[in-house]
């Protein structure tokens, strides 16, 4: 029987109600028995049930409201995950939803390829709350991922759905289906049974060949769990529109602890020309070894860097197309790649190439 764990960071999942609004309150693993059992009349043993496989909750402290995250969080995760990797079959990651795309991002690039899954989830409304859809979204989250056939990455389960961590956007402020990812297909669905879509999970990762002997056990696998210093200011994201000012990019541009820039662009990319001065600002920037990622304003579509004109003078430019990568999917693979200290022709060459299934390159 599987044995899951869960890792609670924060968010409305889990908040409660303040005299400033909801706060991110303790004491989440005896109230998520209470209301499991409640949901499934019965009693919970220890964290289990022979309807739900069994679990371990552990709580991240502080706990966050996830619009306070910071870089230095997806560390914490990570070394929360490492720290259990080879006890558990599977981890669910319980976070706030406003950057739980981010999140999801950032740990496929960081954690790199894995043998058992990673499902984040979160709430709409919080546990215990009427309608809330806590109890929904953790219970499909852990039998998924107790599932053989669950995918061996980076996941989000929402509402039912589930979606590949760094091809999903919060798209619904206020809907219960508050996640999709608009250019890829979702990786499973809970109806009446749970089902996974074959052919689409990524390659596990492999065990490290065992050495010392054809009696030697095989090592066991181990996720890249090494932790990164995210610089401050090393990467921004800059959204084009009517009315950008040169000024405001050279406030961006000129940042010296700038190393990498995610511009969000019009269309199939398609940026303002501002009578020449951002093709020449970001020519400038490029050749002085920043990183321009090119990615779509439109929820759902590819980059054609070149289909028009204005476009064109960005290849000329040195900008990267950013294909169909989601913004939080760009953001975080500039992050995590320049925190790994990949610059130059290497970084453009793993901007330009998808790593963890991020990105469809025709
Ligand atoms: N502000 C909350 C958070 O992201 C919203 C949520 O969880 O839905 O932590």
């Amino acid at each position: 029987m599987s044995r899951l764990l869960i890792l609670h960071t924060g968010g409305t999942i889990g908040m409660q109600p303040s005299a400033t609004g909801y706060v991110p309150a303790d004491g989440f693993s005896d109230r998520l028995a209470h209301h499991l059992s409640a949901s499934l009349g019965t009693q919970l043993g220890d964290h289990g049930t022979d309807a739900l496989p069994d679990y371990h909750l552990i709580e991240l402290e502080p706990l966050i409201d996830s619009a306070d995250l910071a870089p230095a969080d997806w560390n914490r995760i990570v070394a929360a995950l490492a720290q259990h990797w080879q006890g558990y079959d599977g981890f669910i990651v319980l976070h706030g939803t406003d950057t739980l795309a981010y999140t999801a991002s950032a740990l496929s690039f960081m954690l790199g390829p894995l043998d058992k899954p990673v499902v984040l989830t979160g709430a709409q409304i919080p546990l215990g709350e009427p309608r809330s859809d806590a109890i929904n979204n953790l219970t499909t989250a852990l039998l998924m991922a107790a599932d053989p056939a669950a995918p061996p990455e980076v996941c989000i389960a929402f509402h039912d759905r589930l979606l590949r961590g760094n091809r999903a956007r919060k798209v619904r402020s206020q809907g219960f289906d508050a996640f999709d990812s608009p250019d890829a297909p979702w990786l499973g669905e809970a109806g009446i049974a749970l089902s996974f879509m074959p052919g689409l999970a990524l390659a596990p990762g492999t065990p490290e060949a065992a050495s010392g002997g054809m009696d030697a056990a095989p090592a066991a696998f181990t996720p890249n769990v090494t932790p990164r210093h995210f610089a401050p200011g090393a990467v921004a994201m800059l959204p084009v529109h009517p009315g950008l000012s040169a000024a405001l990019l050279d406030a961006v541009l000129g940042d010296p602890a700038l190393k990498g820039l995610v511009l969000q662009t019009y269309g199939v990319g398609n940026p303002p020309s501002l009578d020449g001065a951002l093709i020449d600002r970001l020519a400038q920037s490029s050749q002085a070894g920043i990183a321009i990622l090119n990615v779509s304003q439109c929820p759902q579509g590819q980059v054609v860097q070149g289909a028009y004109a204005s476009g064109a003078a960005l290849n000329a430019a040195g900008v990267i197309p950013g294909a169909d990568l989601t913004p939080e999917a760009a953001l975080t693979k500039l992050q995590v790649l320049i925190a790994d200290g990949l610059r130059g022709e290497a970084l453009k060459s793993a901007l330009a190439t998808p790593l963890r299934g991020e990105m469809t390159v025709n």
